[in-house]
């Protein structure tokens, strides 16, 4: 058994995370200050003594002893981490230095969950491990993409200079059952307005592409790379190459949730990325890994869920 932390625990994937680790008969401490995340996320694993649950706010330092480390916290849809855009930096940045300090002193493992926006606005497409991105430093999405790129210089600064034992991922657009509802991702934002028989928001024209991966395909990646040996640290690329434009897949969630809600059109916010789709060769070779789940299939399951929660507050 080992004793794991997971920052942003009680967020969308670190719910996941946490449930996960503990079916695999681990010690889990979740710690979150809540921002974003959701004491519902958790609150089946409340009883079980093996999980621990602690109000923290990762920009300040944290002690507990630790076999290995997942550094989640960090608001990830564009509205919330904009809100108070210092505060993401400070939270993507100290929050990397007070937890590989830990893992310093611990000798724990730490992975860091990164993102596909350190690649900005891809000039490259596939996007491989090796390209260093198209970010402007200056716009409304660098407080989370400079944060985000600043948090793997570090965590490649404490493995040279201090041996800590690293993992770093880089999560394409990621969905499925508890993500927040007025998160404001494309996903969550779609299917509750078709559910709500509400218009569906295209912000653009619609022609931009993302590529969906569903939380269970990235919760196994994220094991598998945790698992692998010292001489592997990433990064390595975690998504889903299914490429979809905007249109697409507001058509399929109206498609799937039998939806009577219209398509409208709204202003594309600064910086929106115009296409993004991992290349994943180094995941499979690596990891052994890739996603099973199908866009559509996905979809369904994450409809499902949102249907029940709306019943819930109906
Ligand atoms: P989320 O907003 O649901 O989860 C983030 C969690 O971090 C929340 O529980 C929040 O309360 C917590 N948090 C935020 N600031 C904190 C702070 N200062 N101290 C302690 N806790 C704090 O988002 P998510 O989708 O679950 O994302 C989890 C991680 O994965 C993030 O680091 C995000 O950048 C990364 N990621 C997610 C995606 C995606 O598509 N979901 C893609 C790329 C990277
Ligand atoms: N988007 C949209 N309508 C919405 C929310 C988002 O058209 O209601 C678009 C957004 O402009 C972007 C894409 O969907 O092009 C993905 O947005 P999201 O916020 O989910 O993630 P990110 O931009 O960080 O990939």
């Amino acid at each position: 058994m080992k004793r794991i932390l997971i920052t942003g625990g009680a967020g969308f994937i670190g719910s996941h995370l946490c449930d996960r680790l503990l079916r695999e008969g681990n010690d889990v401490i979740c710690l979150d200050n809540y921002f974003t995340g959701s004491k519902d996320n958790i609150r089946h694993l409340l009883g079980n003594d093996h999980f621990e649950l602690v109000r923290h706010d990762v920009i300040n330092p944290y002690h507990a002893e630790v076999d290995e480390i997942y550094n989640l916290a960090c608001p990830a849809s564009p509205p919330h981490y904009q809100y108070n855009p210092i505060k993401t930096i400070k939270t993507s940045v100290m929050g990397a230095i007070n937890m590989l300090g830990l893992a310093k002193r611990t000798k724990a493992k730490i992975l860091q969950a990164s993102t596909s926006e350190v690649y900005g606005d891809p000039a490259i497409h596939p996007q491989v491990e090796s390209y260093w991105g198209n970010v402007n430093p200056i716009g409304i999405r660098s407080c989370y993409d400079e944060g985000k790129r600043c948090a793997e210089t570090l965590f490649m600064d404490y493995h040279r200079q201090n041996g800590v034992r690293i993992k770093i991922i880089r999560i394409f657009n990621t969905y499925g059952p508890r993500m927040n509802p007025n998160d404001g991702r494309v996903v969550s934002n779609f299917i509750v307005q078709a559910l709500k028989g509400e218009d569906i928001t295209i912000y653009g024209d619609g022609t931009q592409t993302r590529s969906f991966q569903y939380v269970d395909d990235l919760i196994e990646a994220m094991i598998r790379m945790m698992a692998t040996g010292d001489d592997f640290i990433g990064p390595v690329n975690t998504g889903n190459p299914g490429e979809f434009t905007m249109l697409e897949l507001a058509e399929k969630v109206i498609e799937l949730t039998n939806s009577t809600s219209k398509i409208v059109y709204c202003p594309l916010p600064g910086d929106d990325p115009k296409q993004r789709k991992p290349d994943i060769a180094l995941a499979k070779e690596k990891l052994d890994w890739e996603p099973r789940l199908k866009l559509n299939e996905g979809l369904r399951k994450t409809i499902a869920y949102f249907e029940e929660k709306c019943k819930r507050h109906a």
